[in-house]
């Protein structure tokens, strides 16, 4: 889809626009779109000129791709400085688009590697560069940042498309790449949930998977009107540092363990662990893993005193694994116990800590229930952990 009426002419894109241009764009779009103001004489003069400038247009800018160039020179010099290049860093940026942000980049790091899915921003992007003579320092990937394999890089620095945010940080912080910061200019919703803390309205799963990995630090609020063409809402930019201790724990578990637990993150455990498609499905998982083990499943489980005592289920103890896996209630059960015994019946997920999940998630699995099933190949357990982020 095109953003109608805003395009961007050859003209204009060999050098960065003209701020008096920029502020007439985005005055247009905040008075059409945000203040409702009739103004027919303006509407008419803007039709007038877009209709001229659209028969020089040379690319459109496609909604679709997320194409909102950043056009504040001072945003840009924020963002580069604020992301503390070396001069020997290799700098990864993502959709880098007509290149303002680029050419900032080959000021200062000794190499940019841009992935780039517009065949279109590549041949301008190429262009700028070599005008400027930068272009010994950078490699344009033609593709789509979500499936190509990153190189490999010191920092991330980019203004995103942000229709890609989610599965683009979950690449970046669940990668195989080690890296030493990402500098990302986001819609400023998703950078309040990457920043919420436990307990925070905006807390939820993102935040969660995010946090388990790296810190996330809040650097700026960008206006839309620093943007060509001026997009809907509002962006911030954070700095996402990998942490230096990981906790040990499989990640694809613990994506799937945050998904299940935060599908009701205003629940209580109790409740969420109650629901009957839920607790089904987690079932057949344990069914599907007890079969690779050789139905060890639940053969270190045992039922708590008071259930021994009333001997009803004593059948099962020692090897529960035909037994549980047929029976729904039982199951149940089971996980009552354990939510129970930590303490955790009765919270909320929005509100635990990574060390209160976590300490969940063990509990379950000494218990042997586990969040996944079969080890994925890299591909797809990727596309996995990208979606375990989803929805937001
Ligand atoms: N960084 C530039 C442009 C931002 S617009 C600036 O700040 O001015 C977002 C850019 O990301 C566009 O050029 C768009 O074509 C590109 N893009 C969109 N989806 C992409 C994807 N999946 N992989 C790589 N680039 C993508």
């Amino acid at each position: 889809m095109l953003h109608r009426n805003k395009f961007l002419s050859n003209k204009i894109t060999n050098r960065i626009m003209s701020h008096h241009f920029l502020r007439q764009n985005c005055r247009t779009m905040s008075t059409r779109r945000f203040n409702n103001v009739k103004d027919e004489d303006e509407q008419y003069h803007n039709k007038l000129r877009r209709k001229t400038e659209n028969e020089e247009a040379q690319i459109y800018l496609l909604k679709s791709r997320g194409q909102h160039l950043l056009m504040n020179p001072r945003v840009l010099n924020t963002i580069v400085q604020k992301s503390n290049i070396l001069p020997t860093d290799t700098v990864l940026e993502i959709g880098p688009g007509t290149g303002n942000l680029t050419l900032k980049l080959l000021e200062v790091a000794e190499k940019v590697i841009a992935i780039e899915i517009d065949k279109r921003m590549v041949e301008i992007l190429h262009k700028r560069v070599a005008e400027r003579g930068l272009q010994g320092r950078l490699t344009v990937i033609c593709q789509d940042a979500l499936k190509t394999e990153f190189p490999q890089f010191d920092l991330m620095v980019a203004n995103i498309p942000y229709g890609i945010s989610s599965p683009l940080v979950a690449k970046l912080v669940y990668g195989k790449n080690s890296y030493r910061s990402g500098t990302l200019l986001l819609q400023k919703e998703f950078a309040r949930r990457l920043l919420a803390n436990p307990g925070d309205s905006e807390f939820n799963r993102l935040a969660v998977n995010v946090k388990l990995v790296a810190d996330v630090e809040f650097v700026m609020n960008v206006s839309k009107k620093d943007f060509l063409p001026c997009p809907k809402v509002d962006s911030s930019v954070v700095k996402i540092h990998p942490k230096t201790e990981i906790p040990e724990v499989d990640f694809d578990e613990w994506c799937a363990f945050t998904r299940t637990c935060f599908t009701k993150k205003n629940k209580t455990l109790g409740a969420i662990f109650k629901q009957k498609g839920m607790l089904m499905e987690l079932m057949k998982l344990q069914e599907t893993k007890g079969d690779e083990e050789n139905n060890t499943i639940y053969s270190d489980y045992h039922v708590n005193d008071a259930e021994d005592e009333d001997g009803a289920r004593n059948e099962g103890n020692g090897n529960f694994s035909s037994t549980v896996g047929k029976d729904l209630n039982l199951f149940k059960e089971i996980i009552n116990d354990i939510l129970r015994s930590g303490g955790f019946e009765d919270k909320r997920p929005s509100k635990l800590s990574h060390e209160e999940l976590l300490d969940l998630l063990s509990l379950f699995n000494q218990a042997r229930i586990h969040f996944h099933g079969q080890v994925k190949p890299m591909d797809e357990s990727e596309a996995e952990l990208a979606s375990a982020f989803d929805p937001l």
